[in-house]
């Protein structure tokens, strides 16, 4: 027998949950929504261990939900921390091509940005480079404009207070431990009793797959953990960067390589790299988890993927040890920081969804079944896109999950 009654249930209480609690609530201030978290508090996993980069949407596939969700998105981020009072700043990036074969590459983002939308984008050599950045090198440099910072573990708090004060209910300390769908009714088993909805949405981040699947579904992926680890300069050197500094990416990999951030807090940290991970929630390279472990190696998209990408994972995992090479790779961008600059700073653990054929799932996901919705690929630039992600799936799922 259910203790409560709510319209929806929503588990996760990182920036894509809270994202989507709170677009509901604003929309259908009358449901009964619940939002479940395990952890003490929210923006414990993801939302509270990342760049806290308000992404532009120069990366993105034209026409892809990642491109189309991180444009609107961006915009209504920078609205939302204006007008609630959350510190960020619009203060642009450099892409900085350091050999000749990035440079088709950096134009193809140019191209990539403006077919999304963007505005401001322009072509730099080094001299102009080293106005905006003076520490910086490379033969030639993407300006990206309309890039911020902020921090996304204070987004995560107003969007819990405005949810609250919209009537929304958000309990943290509390895991969902078991999903029985019953006709006309989703009970959620959790560590604090049993809740029941008519809706539930899946927003569980690391374990979404897991969640999926206590739910009776196949999410058809499975979740496989990438450790990103950084390095603070140390404040002496924070002088190196004034703003945002990042390489041409690999287009093989979601991964940006390892860049310059500065903080919304004026710290600059250098990172993160993207190392696979031996737990879900494995902050350490201590961290191994033998269930997370186990999970990984039955499936067999991890061997096919592990067989495209060893050389790439190989190189991340001695980087990850070695301090030197870390350092290198960061010295293509500013040739000036050595290894007394950096001291080890802090990790996150992104959520990236793996397919059986060994493709990683590049777009969003989301994936209804009946009066449920999993959400099973949300990776960067899913902060930054959060509440446009909440308007999708509210527009998208409203209907099929009884919201409106
Ligand atoms: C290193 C790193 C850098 C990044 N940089 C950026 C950036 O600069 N800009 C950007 O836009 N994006 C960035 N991202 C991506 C962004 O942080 C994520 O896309 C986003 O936080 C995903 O949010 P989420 O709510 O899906 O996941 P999470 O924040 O992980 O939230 C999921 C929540 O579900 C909870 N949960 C799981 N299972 C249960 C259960 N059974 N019961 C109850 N609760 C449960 C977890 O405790 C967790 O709090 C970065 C990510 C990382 C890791």
């Amino acid at each position: 027998m259910a203790d409560s009654q709510y319209n929806v249930i929503i588990i996760g209480g990182g920036v894509v949950g809270l994202g989507v609690a709170l677009e509901i609530t604003r929309r259908f201030p009358k449901l009964r929504l619940l939002l479940l978290e395990k952890e003490d508090r929210v923006a414990r996993h993801q939302s509270g261990h990342n760049s806290g980069v308000i992404h532009s949407g120069v990366y993105y596939k034209p026409g892809s939900m990642k491109a189309r969700l991180c444009v609107s998105g961006a915009a209504a981020m920078v609205e939302f921390c204006r007008e609630h009072g959350v510190a960020h700043e619009v203060c642009g990036k450099v892409i900085v091509a350091t050999l000749p074969d990035e440079l088709p590459r950096l134009e193809e983002l140019r191209r990539r940005g403006e077919a999304n939308g963007l505005v401001g984008l322009r072509m730099i050599g080094p001299d102009e480079l080293r106005e905006i950045e003076p520490h910086a090198t490379g033969l030639q440099a993407l300006v990206v404009p309309s890039t911020g910072i902020t921090d996304y573990a204070r987004v995560c708090e107003k969007y819990a207070e405005l949810i609250a004060g919209n009537g929304g209910t958000v309990l943290t300390s509390v895991a969902a431990t078991g999903i029985r769908r019953m006709p006309g009714e989703i009970v959620v088993e959790s560590s604090k009793g049993a809740f029941s909805a008519g809706a539930m949405i899946n927003c569980g981040g690391l374990f979404s797959d897991r969640i999926s699947r206590m739910a009776g579904d196949d999410p058809g992926v499975m979740i496989v953990p990438f450790r990103g680890e950084y390095y603070d300069l140390i404040p002496e050197r924070a002088t190196l960067v004034r703003s945002l500094i990042y390489p041409v990416p690999d287009p093989q990999f979601p991964f940006l390589g390892v860049h310059f951030t500065r903080r919304i807090t004026g710290t600059v940290d250098a990172g993160p790299n993207a190392v696979l991970a031996l737990a879900r929630e494995g902050y350490r390279h201590s961290d191994i988890n033998v269930r997370d472990l186990a999970s990984s190696l039955a499936f067999p998209g991890f061997w096919r993927m592990a067989r495209r990408n060893w050389r790439n994972g190989f190189d991340e995992f001695r980087r990850s040890f070695s301090k030197p090479l870390f350092v290198r790779a960061l010295q293509r961008l500013v040739p000036e920081i050595g290894e007394s600059d950096l001291v080890p700073g802090g990790a996150g653990v992104r959520a990236q969804a793996l397919k059986a054929d060994g493709a990683l799932v590049d777009d969003f996901q989301f994936v209804p079944s009946g009066k449920v919705l999993h959400v099973l690929n949300v990776p960067s630039p899913a902060a930054t896109a959060s509440l446009a992600i909440g308007k999708a799936i509210v527009a998208t799922a409203a209907a099929s999950l009884s919201l409106a």
